[in-house]
């Protein structure tokens, strides 16, 4: 039995209150409470109602970016079942919060889920204030962890990791000085933005820089010399006459 309990919810929603979540779950009853809980929070919901459709909506979420922020995830399902589901998440290196629901309660069901790479797990009947409760907690952690990572950045064949401070350029690892570095972050930041000298220095050397802005073209020329195929036919770091510098 479910129990038919909805939760005293909370209407202003925490910050983010637009998350996504993919509800995977084919019993009818349990998946209509569960979305109007959700929705009730705030949060947008996308239901699948068995493990083949869940896939496909993952496998074209990862083709247009239009990621979820946490899955909630049934086991027994049709087609394909949760931990398989999860097991080709975490293959894939999709790092998306997962929150197995499910009726199976032994310890060895719990164990396995969190091995495939789930992060919760919670068994039937629960109430809806505790999935809401694990929910709120598994996206307020991803949103701590997302704000600790930095992004790594990519641009065609460039990638940089800022936190290692690395760059490769065609497979290759380029060793920049920390100016060049730090430009060449700002740019692959903002692609195809037009930066003007004056703002590439209050950025890239801060605003107490005492030098011109010959010191950034200097310095966009070593840039080039390290990163572009052909320096004097720049394909990332682009003049922009009369305005000044773009990537991309
Ligand atoms: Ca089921």
């Amino acid at each position: 039995m479910l129990t038919l309990e909805l939760p005293k919810s909370n209407p202003t929603p925490e910050l983010g209150s637009a998350s996504r979540i993919l509800l995977v779950e084919d019993e009818e009853l349990i998946r209509e409470m569960l979305i109007v809980s959700l929705e009730e929070e705030g949060y947008k919901v996308v239901t699948a109602t068995d493990g083949g459709a869940a896939l496909s909506l993952l496998q074209n979420a990862e083709l247009n970016t239009n990621t979820f922020d946490l899955i909630v995830l049934d086991l027994m399902l049709p087609q394909v079942n949760g931990l398989d589901l999860c097991r080709w998440l975490r293959y894939q290196g999709n790092p998306v919060p997962i929150l197995i629901v499910s009726a199976k309660s032994t310890e060895t069901d719990r164990v396995l889920g969190l091995e495939v790479g789930a992060d919760d797990y919670i068994t039937k009947p629960f109430s809806m204030r505790e999935l809401i409760a694990r929910c709120r907690a598994l996206l307020r952690r991803q949103r701590l962890n997302l704000s600790a990572q930095q992004p790594v950045l990519q641009w065609r064949d460039v990638t940089l990791y800022p936190q290692e401070c690395r760059t490769f350029a065609r497979g290759e690892e380029v060793n920049l000085s920390p100016k060049e570095f730090r430009l060449l972050e700002l740019f692959m930041s903002y692609p195809r933005r037009v930066w003007s000298r004056d703002q590439l220095i209050d950025r890239v050397w801060g605003a107490d820089f005492l030098g011109d802005t010959k010191t950034v073209d200097v310095h966009i020329r070593w840039l080039r010399e390290k990163l572009e195929k052909d320096p004097s036919q720049p394909e990332y770091v682009i003049t922009v006459r009369g305005f000044g510098y773009r990537f991309g």
